[in-house]
């Protein structure tokens, strides 16, 4: 075996560092067990994923705190954000408006740290339009109607309308299950964790995110082939 210097300019380490984080995008109508879902997501992978804290004009919930699940902002300080280009897609949902900060999305993927969008249809569809190579699209369904109903009475935070309402976009939504790159029907709150893990992780294996891999296997073919004589 040869002690030359190797040719590898660049380590596997370096190759792993150069990736750019992913967006990890998590739709569904309400009811189906996406918080859930998102909530375990970033607990376990605190390390390397972050949530992308939207703003609103929705009055905050009980449970909420500002700053935490949403910034809660007046419709004035949205139209602000939105007419400087601040956020990098919005949507008008059940009357309320809903907005994505750009700046803490595009300085994470730059360090190359994922980020966690729960965001309806309408927000998904701009990111494609954006920066469709950043982006992992997940759908979430309720197993049915019924569950998904049941679900959303528990949760007694809606008032009858505001939950009809939700049933009524739920529809709409649906309609657009196959511009998503991943469906899981959440029958069961482990498997469906576990089937969003498994995506976050094969997708950070994606080629393409990491620009640096091809110098480093171009590195390695070297070395094999001084090993060999060549
Ligand atoms: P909720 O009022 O139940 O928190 O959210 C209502 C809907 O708005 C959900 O489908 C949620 O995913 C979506 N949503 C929350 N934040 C954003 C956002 O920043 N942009 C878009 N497009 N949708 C959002």
């Amino acid at each position: 075996m040869s002690d030359k210097p190797t040719g590898t300019v660049v380590t596997a380490d370096q190759a792993e560092a150069s990736r750019r984080g992913l967006m990890l995008v998590l739709s569904s109508p309400s009811g189906a067990g996406k918080s859930t879902i998102a909530r375990q997501l970033l607990a376990e992978e605190k390390e390397t994923i972050t949530l992308s804290i939207s703003v609103t004009t929705r009055p905050r919930r009980s449970s909420e705190i500002d700053g935490v699940h949403y910034h809660f902002i007046t419709p004035d300080r949205f139209r602000q954000m939105r007419d400087r280009d601040e956020l990098l897609e919005w949507a008008e949902v059940h009357g309320n408006y809903y907005g994505t900060p750009r700046d803490p999305v595009e300085s994470a993927l730059e360090s190359g740290r994922d980020v966690l969008f729960d965001i309806d249809i309408q927000g998904t569809f701009q990111l494609y339009e954006k920066m469709r190579e950043d982006v992992a699209s997940i759908f979430i369904l309720p197993p049915s109607i019924a569950e998904m109903k049941s679900r959303l009475n528990r949760r007694a935070e809606d008032t009858d309308d505001v939950i009809l309402r939700r049933l009524q976009t739920a529809v709409g939504e649906m309609r657009h299950w196959s511009k998503y790159d991943y469906i899981i029907v959440n029958d069961d709150l482990e498997r469906a964790f576990k089937g969003a893990r498994a995506i976050l992780h094969a997708e950070r294996l994606r080629r393409e995110r990491s620009p640096a891999i091809g110098t480093f296997i171009e590195g390695m073919m070297q070395d094999l082939q001084q090993e060999l004589g060549e």
